[in-house]
Formats: structure tokens, C-alpha cells, sequence
């Protein structure tokens, strides 16, 4: 189970948007390598070529995955960044929040 799924809160940690909160739209792998990409944040610029005769080529902005460990989850619960945890109840295994122990 992954520390981070899609549509969840997040804060960036590093980069030019650091301090910034998004909201998962993908999230790339699993594991330690785990990498998600934020609506908005993480933008860079792309310059498109032209794909037929007669078109312009345009510069578009694309949205970079950054690594799971720049991000935190903010709780839904406390509202706060923190860092995730899981308890096992039972055969499900459920992530809860470090600082106020809700499950997310
Ligand atoms: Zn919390």
C-alpha cells in the first residue's frame, strides 16, 4: 500500500513550489521511488513542435512528477502536514495520521 494515493492533499516539500499545496492526479510506481504528479505544481515549460504542415509549434506547461519524498500528506482529519502511518486491522491495513492518530 502506497503512502500516497490519487486525489489526496498534498505539500510540496522541495523545488520552486515548495510550501504549496496540491492535490494528487497521478501517482507513478510504488515504493520508495514512488513518484506523483500535483495539479499545478512542479510546472515546466515544453516547447511542442508543430505535429502537421501548416501548424505552430507552441509552448505548452506540463506538470513534472516529483518524488514521493517531497511531499507530505496534509490530514484530512487535523489539516496538517504530517507524516503517514499504518495500522493493521484485522486483514485491512488502514494509513493513519502521525499527529493526531485519524485514520486517512
Ligand atoms: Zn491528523
Amino acid at each position: 500500500m502506497s503512502k500516497i494515493k490519487k486525489g489526496d492533499n498534498v505539500k510540496m516539500l522541495s523545488g520552486k513550489d515548495r510550501g504549496k499545496n496540491g492535490t494528487v492526479s497521478l501517482v507513478l510506481a510504488q515504493g520508495a521511488d514512488a513518484r506523483v504528479v500535483i495539479e499545478g505544481l512542479n510546472k515546466v515549460k515544453k516547447h511542442q513542435r508543430a505535429r502537421k504542415q501548416g501548424q505552430k509549434g507552441q509552448i505548452i506547461s506540463v506538470e513534472r512528477p516529483v518524488n514521493i519524498s517531497s511531499v507530505q500528506l496534509i490530514c484530512k482529519s487535523c489539516g496538517k502536514p504530517t507524516r503517514v502511518g499504518f495500522k493493521v486491522d484485522g486483514d485491512k491495513k488502514e494509513r493513519i495520521c502521525r499527529k493526531c492518530s485519524a485514520t486517512i
